[in-house]
Parts: structure tokens; sequence; C-alpha cells
């Protein structure tokens, strides 16, 4: 019988090493298997998001594990959108409160911190080049086979834990088991990442934003490197009229982004070559249930709930599924006793940051840019100064720890309330008129139900 405090990861991406950092500080012997090679050996791969934006849930988390700080030293800290219109001016739109800032990192120096951390603890051992094969659920053991010599180790567990991604294998295993359910769903848009050159390692934009370039259809953001680089990421249609299927050739890649992003195209000298030789990938919302089976094997990160990225929020959603699994293993002195609970509160959650990250992609690629809608937002604003208890939905996602369902539910209660107060007559006079703001103050109580 093997020992109960052996746990096994296959996958040690950015969740899997993080859930190995925290599984170890809580006493147990962890065995991460990763399918790539020793990320300290060699350079990170081509064609995943490079960049991603950390926000309060995912610190938490790190907090949890001691890398706070060794994080911050390689975060950018972006203040809020830096919009590029259309018809070339530029405008920005703070995320939150005065001092509410998301980071950028880089997905390989994070993911080499993580594991470098790691690799310190004494009860967790890391093993690289190893993908797992196959997953025995009658006799809880696993197979991976060695990628360099081909060899195939079976390994049994006590607790199992798939942080394997959007295609986990773990999961895969699990597709025949009695009402398992499952979904993906793929988006009609593709993305492709292309490199802003830094001027002898200065940014050539503003350092501390988002920057997107929102075209009702499509758009493109700009997340800062390190290094002076920006890392832009064009998210369009793979059919149609602007679309992958369109831009076949220089000149009509040329020709597109002269049209829409020529700012943007300016400080991309290698354009052509760029498009060409990146890869256009796609986008997957994966959903299923149960995440546990038999409280041996779990599911955890983009392998139980993988999501489109416009909220940024997906590594943030794994990073808080260890933390909530973490303080569940504290408060019952037990993994195995904690796994019920935590695909109790997780799938919730889960499920509601897919269809946050879903209707956030509307924002960014075309709300962003009207007037009406920042009309309304500098109305929300107001309102959270003023009233206490009103909270955009915005910050409850990204700047608290407010359930990611408790969250949208609040929120779609604020739209209808968000949607009254813009009917109201002259609403746009809101600082000058005071019988506006009464009118505003009125609602907004009554919506809080007080
Ligand atoms: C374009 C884009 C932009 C994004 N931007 C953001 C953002 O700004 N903020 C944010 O919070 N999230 C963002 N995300 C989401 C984020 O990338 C994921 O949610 C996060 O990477 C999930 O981490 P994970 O460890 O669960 O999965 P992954 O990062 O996919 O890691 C899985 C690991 O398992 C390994 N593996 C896979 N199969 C096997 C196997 N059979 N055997 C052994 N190992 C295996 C892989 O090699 C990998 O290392 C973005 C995603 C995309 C696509």
């Amino acid at each position: 019988m093997i020992e109960d405090k052996k746990v096994v990861l296959a996958g040690g991406g950015l969740v899997g090493s993080l859930l190995a950092l925290l599984l170890g500080k809580a006493g147990y012997e962890v065995d991460v298997y990763e399918k790539r090679p020793d990320p300290l050996m060699t350079a990170p791969e081509k064609g995943r998001s490079i960049n991603l934006a950390l926000s309060h849930r995912g610190i938490r988390a790190l907090k949890a594990a001691g890398v706070e700080q060794e994080m911050m030293n390689i975060a950018i800290p972006m203040k809020g959108r830096y919009i590029h219109h259309e018809d070339g001016s530029n405008s920005f739109q703070p995320y939150g409160d005065e001092g509410q800032v998301i980071y950028a990192v880089s997905r390989a120096d994070l993911n080499k911190t993580l594991l470098n951390k790691a690799r310190e603890a004494h009860n967790v051992n890391l093993f690289f080049n190893e993908r797992c094969v196959k997953v025995n659920i009658e006799e809880f053991n696993i197979e991976f086979e060695n990628k360099q010599d081909g060899t195939i180790k079976n390994k049994e567990f006590s607790v199992l834990f798939g942080a394997d991604g959007a295609f986990s294998q773990v999961r895969s295993a699990l597709l025949p088991t009695s009402r398992f359910n499952y979904s993906q769903e793929y988006l009609e848009y593709g993305y492709k990442e292309l490199t802003i050159p830094s001027d002898s390692g200065v940014h050539r934009m503003e350092k501390n934003a988002l920057h997107i370039w929102p075209r009702e259809k499509f758009m493109l953001i700009a997340l800062p490197n390190l290094d002076g680089t920006f890392t832009a990421t064009l998210f369009l249609p793979f059919e149609g009229e602007n679309s992958f299927a369109s831009l076949k050739t220089d000149s009509q890649v040329e020709a597109f982004f002269k049209k829409y992003f020529a700012d943007a195209a300016d400080l991309i000298p290698e354009l052509n070559k760029q498009f060409a030789e990146h890869p256009t990938s796609a986008l997957v919302t994966v959903k299923c249930y149960p995440w546990v089976y038999e409280n041996r094997i779990a599911l955890i990160g983009d392998a139980a709930h993988a999501i489109v990225p416009f909220y940024g929020q997906g590594m943030n959603a794994g990073f808080e599924d260890c933390r909530v699994l973490y303080d569940l293993i504290t408060k019952n002195g037990s993994l195995k006793a904690s796994l019920q609970e935590y695909q109790g509160l997780r799938k919730p959650a889960g499920d509601a940051v897919g269809q946050l990250a879903l209707q956030n992609f509307i924002e960014m690629r075309d709300l962003v840019g009207d007037k009406k809608f920042l009309l309304r937002k500098k109305i929300e604003a107001k309102i959270h100064h003023k009233i206490p208890g009103y909270l955009p939905l915005y910050s409850m996602v990204t700047f608290s720890d407010l359930p990611y369902h408790e969250a949208l539910d609040k929120g779609k209660k604020q739209d209808r309330l968000m949607e009254e107060i813009m009917k109201i007559e002259d609403v746009e006079a809101l600082t000058e008129k005071r019988e506006v703001w009464e009118k505003i103050e009125e609602l907004v109580e009554r919506g809080l139900g007080r």
C-alpha cells in the first residue's frame, strides 16, 4: 500500500508548479512529472502566450506559497488600459482606484521561478521530459513515457492531480467514468502573437499599461516585457472579411495593419516575417465535472476549467484553485478529506469565470472605444467612490476574493441598475446637476436593497 502522503502531479506548468509548492508546504511528498524539458536547460517554447496579466487572486496564492517577492522582481505594474482609437487618438482608462494595478509577467519566467522554488523544497521532486500517457483509474497508477529515451515509468499514487492543461491526459482517463460531464467549445476567433521591439532596451509605448486597439469585431492588445519589448496579440476571426483566412499575402497583412493598427504597424519593422512565421492558435473553453474521482484523482487549473483569455483570469483562477485547496487542507488536516469541498467550492467559480471571460471579449474589442460605454464607466466609478457597497464588476473579478460566481451574479444585478441609470434624462450632467446625482443615488440605494 502506497504511503498516504505521496502525491503525483501530471503537469508542471504554472498551476502544477504552484500546487507542488503548496502541497510541499502542507507536508506532502510531491512528485511532479512534466512533459517538457527542464526550462533551466532550454529556451522557452514558441506559440503559447508569452506574457500574462497577474492580479490579486493569483498574487494571494503566490503569497501563500512564499514567492511573492520573487514574482514582484519579474513583474511590470499596469495601471489601466491605454486605448489606441481608430482615428489615431489615444485615451487611458485606469483599472481601479489609485494604487490598484495588475501585473504583466512572462509565462516562462514565472514558471521558472515557481519550479526553482519547488526545487529548493526537500519534499518536492521534479521530473522533466516525462509525458503522462495513461492513467489506470482502477489500480490508481499512472504511466509516463520519457521523451528522450522512450522508457515507460509506472507510478502508484495515493492522490493524483491532473495539472496538465486544457488538453489534459488525466481528464481523458476520467471521460468514460460514470456521469462524467464534458464539453469543449472553440471560439471562431484565433490569435497570433507579434513582438514590438524595444528602442535599445526602452519601451516604445507607455510601459505601465495594457494597450488595446479595439476594432469592434477584432482587436490587438499588447503587454510590456522586462526587456523593453511588448508582446502584441492579434485576436481575429478565422474566417470572413477581416480574418486570418483573408490575410494571406504580405501586402494584405500590411494593408490591414496600416488601416486598423497604423501606430502599431510602425513599431513592428518585421511585421510580415513575424506574421508568416508565428503560429495562429485557437481559443477553447473546457468544462467538466466531477473534478474529483474516488478522492484519489483530481483536476486543477486549465485541466478542470480552460477559459478564453479576455479577462486575464485563467492562470489567476488556477492559482486560486491551489490557494483554496491549501486553505482547506490546513483547515481539515488532510488532502483527501478536502477534495470534495474543493470541487464544491471551485466548480461554480470555474464556470462563472469562463462566462465572464467570454463576456469581456465584447467589452475589450468593442465597448472600450464606445463613448456611451465610457460615460457609463465614469458614472460607475463615481457611484463606487460615493456609495459604500457598490463595486464595479471588473474590480470584483480583478481586485477582490469574492467567488467568481458571486461576482457574476452581483455584476448582472448592477448591470440592470446601470441600464436604469443610463435612462435618466441628462445623465451625462452627473457632476453639474445635483438632481441627476440625487436620482442616481436613489436608484443605487434601492438597487442595493436599502
Ligand atoms: C493567449 C492567452 C493569453 C492568456 N492570458 C492570460 C492572462 O493574461 N492572465 C491569466 O490569468 N491567464 C491567461 N491565460 C490563461 C493561462 O495561460 C492558463 O490559464 C494557465 O496557463 C493555466 O495553467 P495550467 O498550469 O493549468 O495549464 P498549462 O499552463 O497549460 O500547463 C500545463 C502543463 O502540463 C504539461 N503537460 C501537458 N500534458 C502533459 C502530459 N500528458 N504529461 C505531462 N505533462 C503534461 C504542459 O507541458 C504544461 O507545462 C492566457 C491564455 C492564452 C491562451
